[in-house]
């Protein structure tokens, strides 16, 4: 089991694998969050408390939503708004270091052609 929260500690992500890979995607939400992702089913996620705790903010097609805690502000997940959608991000800078130390970090240019570049 690998653990993620925030730092206050209102958020509490668990796992049940550690990521392999992390995503450092350079598109205009994730620069600026400076988030590295990993992908999960959401059947893979169990985040406690599961609704209250997180803002969500929407941008462009409103397809996805970024979730931050609302008490320390750190971006914690995205979910798609669509809840069919087996696909979701988890924010590993929640991460203890030493959980993704080992993840190879692959960057996404989110920015322009969607493909992962430098590898
Ligand atoms: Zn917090």
């Amino acid at each position: 089991m690998i653990e993620a929260s925030c730092h206050c500690g209102a958020v509490h992500i668990e796992v049940e694998t550690a990521p392999e890979a992390v995503t450092d995607c350079n598109c205009s939400i994730c620069r600026r969050y400076g988030t590295r992702w990993a992908y999960y089913s959401p059947k893979q996620v169990r985040i406690t408390p599961a609704e209250t705790a997180t803002e969500i903010y929407k941008w462009g097609d409103k397809r996805l939503e970024f979730h931050r805690c609302r008490v320390c502000g750190c971006v914690t997940h995205w979910a798609a708004v669509e809840k069919t959608h087996d696909r979701m991000g988890v924010n590993t800078r929640l991460m203890a270091p030493e959980v993704v130390a080992a993840a190879r970090v692959r960057k996404l240019d989110g920015a322009d052609t969607w493909t992962y570049f430098g590898e």
